[in-house]
């Protein structure tokens, strides 16, 4: 395996190549693990590439695709589709006019020290905090309905299944807080951080890119706040507009795409 060039990067933005991967991966590796697809995970695949659909924020050509392909999948009703059918589509072997997903990853954001570590989790986790800020930025939506297109993906497709395991116990315990938008966007921001905090220091962690509780008080200084008796806490006000310009379309950065 040819090691893949270092691409120099800003780690307090967000790159296009990294979600453009993170889809690549998912569409075409991830869901290829299944033959075929029905019952609750054909749900949960229709609902996902709905909210790919309407709040990725993508390119013209990959949105066009994306559309065609939510238009496809949500008109097979009679019960299990092929994973084939489904990559025909993703191909777009239909030759829907201007609509295209790029081949392979170019991680930018999410490239590791090690070919092991970052990459597809780490484009995931830059993906849904994307899609939960184009929800809340567009605002007339359910406000669970990023979050639970997310979590049955993560249940029924994420290859990590500890993984899994993990954010489907979380998203039991707590998404009945999420009642409105920006709550949505919090929920999400709150949870990872209990991720990182749980595997900090773990074997799979990548050196140089040590799990914190972000964003750091470099990146955000009124995010953080120190109580009467000491202890850190977080300033809400200030986090939810913090990840609104962080995740937002408009400062996504389009270096490295093909
Ligand atoms: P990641 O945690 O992947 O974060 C990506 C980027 O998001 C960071 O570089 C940073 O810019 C930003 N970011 C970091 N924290 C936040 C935050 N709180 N809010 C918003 N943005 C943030 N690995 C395990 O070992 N055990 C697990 O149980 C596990 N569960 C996972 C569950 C899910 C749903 C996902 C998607 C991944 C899970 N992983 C787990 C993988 C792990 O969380 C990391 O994705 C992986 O270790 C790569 O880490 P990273 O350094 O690239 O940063």
């Amino acid at each position: 395996r040819t090691e893949e060039p270092w691409r120099d990067f800003n780690s307090s933005r967000v790159y296009m190549a990294d979600l453009e991967s993170a889809l690549h991966y998912s569409l075409r590796v991830e869901l290829a693990l299944q033959s075929v697809i029905n019952g609750q995970a054909l749900t949960a695949l229709k609902d996902y590439i709905s909210v790919l659909a309407k709040y990725f924020p993508g390119r013209p050509v990959v949105m066009n695709l994306l559309k065609s392909l939510n238009t496809w999948l949500q008109n097979q009703n009679k019960g299990p589709i092929s994973y084939e059918a489904f990559r025909e589509r993703v191909d777009n072997t239909a030759q829907v006019p201007d609509a295209a997903l790029p081949e392979g990853v170019r991680w930018v954001g999410c490239q590791g020290s090690q070919p092991h570590f970052r990459r597809y989790p780490c484009g995931v986790w830059t993906l849904f905090h994307v899609l939960t800020v184009q929800a809340n930025n567009i605002g007339d939506s359910d406000p669970k309905e990023v979050l639970k297109a997310m979590r049955n993906y993560i249940h029924n497709f994420f290859g990590c299944r500890y993984c899994a395991q993990h954010f489907e116990n979380m998203a039991r315990e707590g998404l009945d807080v999420v009642t409105s938008l920006p709550s949505a966007v919090l929920w999400l921001w709150y949870r990872h951080n209990r991720v990182n905090n749980r595997i900090a220091g773990d074997l799979s962690e990548d050196p140089f890119f040590p799990k914190i509780q972000w964003p750091s008080p470099e990146m955000c200084p009124s995010c953080h706040t120190v109580k009467d008796n000491g202890e850190h806490s977080w300033n809400e006000a200030q986090v939810i507009p913090f990840l609104g310009s962080h995740f937002s379309s408009s400062r996504i950065l389009t270096d490295y795409l093909e």
